[in-house]
């Protein structure tokens, strides 16, 4: 295990802000796991991956848990399971590589294994829940390690229980993908061309992707808006209709904006970059900006779907 105290979180999230916590442990098996949790039970813990959806709003004062655990193995010839701490574009690679298909389109999507399943991380009309079996998780109190199945995590749009009732409650140690034998090459290259393109680099330019989620409007509501804007993107889905937040911040006027050192990236108003040393508060006021001129304008809220922390 490694134990860091009074560390710099730079190296620890995308979005490139200094912010400190009083200690960080990686671990690098499950005894090490229960170990540390067990050593500062009562304390504030957060479990991150790589920190691509965290914005660190100040220092933190408590025990940041990260996972040394990187490796995957096949269950047979349509499982693979893979630990938290495996990025999950180096496990697509490597399951690319050896001609096996299914978790193409969640190319590059920055971030760890663990993370896929409580953000149910999502791309080009694929989530991490068409592709997740099940989820090994292991309970800060208990210290037991329970299976869920694919129904008991309540995925949604970048949503699972890991958000709600078992926040902070448990961690996810693997996660059970489905694959298929087949040849994704020319798909993988494909997205990944699309989103050098259009999405800032990570570890070049700080950001945390989409900083808003999608929202979803009554019928009604979307009706009455088509009227006025007969070009406006709308999608129909069981939760109402969704209404890309991109277009709806770029109708405002804010790509290329910016707000001291933070902001809306010029080929994606979606995503807050920190163009320029950019501190949490100025990224937290340019996305308020956003989300209020867009209520302003269409009375829709767009909210968050990177954590402040
Ligand atoms: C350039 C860029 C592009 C992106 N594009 C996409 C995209 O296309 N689609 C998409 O869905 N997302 C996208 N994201 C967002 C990000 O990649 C995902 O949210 C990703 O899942 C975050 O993974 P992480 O390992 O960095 O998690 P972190 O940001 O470190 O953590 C995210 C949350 O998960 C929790 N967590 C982390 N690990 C565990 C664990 N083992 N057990 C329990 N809780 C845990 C943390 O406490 C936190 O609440 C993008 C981000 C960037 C920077």
């Amino acid at each position: 295990m490694r134990v860091v105290s009074d560390i710099s979180l730079l190296p620890y999230n995308t979005f490139g802000i200094d912010a400190k916590a009083k200690l960080f442990i990686e671990y690098y098996s499950l005894d090490e796991l229960r170990q540390v949790l067990k050593e500062h039970k009562g304390e504030r813990i957060l479990h991150i991956g790589q920190g691509s959806n965290l914005l660190f709003t100040q220092d933190f004062d408590g025990v940041i848990l990260h996972s040394g655990m990187a490796r995957a193995r096949f269950l047979d010839d349509e499982t693979v399971e893979a630990q938290n701490g495996l990025r999950l574009d180096d496990l697509i690679a490597q399951l690319t590589d050896m001609q096996y298909c299914g978790m193409e389109k969640l190319s590059l999507i920055p971030g760890e294994v663990g993370a896929s399943a409580v953000q149910n991380v999502g791309a080009y009309g694929c989530e991490a829940k068409d592709v997740i079996v099940r989820v090994n998780v292991l309970d800060t109190e208990t210290l037991d390690q329970r299976m869920m199945t694919n129904e008991e995590c309540r995925f949604g749009y970048r949503d699972s229980i890991f958000k709600h009732e078992l926040k902070g409650k448990c961690i996810v140690t693997s996660v059970v993908y489905h694959v298929s034998k087949g040849d994704a090459t020319k798909t993988r290259e494909e997205i990944i061309e699309t989103r050098n393109g259009k999405l800032p680099k990570v570890g070049e330019v700080g950001s945390a992707g989409s900083f808003f989620m999608n929202p979803f409007v009554p019928e009604q509501q979307a009706n009455e808006l088509l009227q006025l804007y007969p070009d406006m993107p709308h999608f129909q889905s069981p939760q109402g209709v969704k209404i890309p937040a991109a277009w709806l911040i770029e109708q405002c006027g804010w790509k290329g904006k910016t707000h001291g050192g933070a902001q809306v990236w010029p080929k994606q108003p979606l995503v807050l970059v920190n163009a320029n040393h950019a501190s949490a508060t100025e990224i937290m006021e340019l996305a308020k900006q956003i989300s209020d001129s867009v209520y302003d304008r269409f009375n829709i809220r767009i909210n968050p779907e990177v954590n402040y922390i």
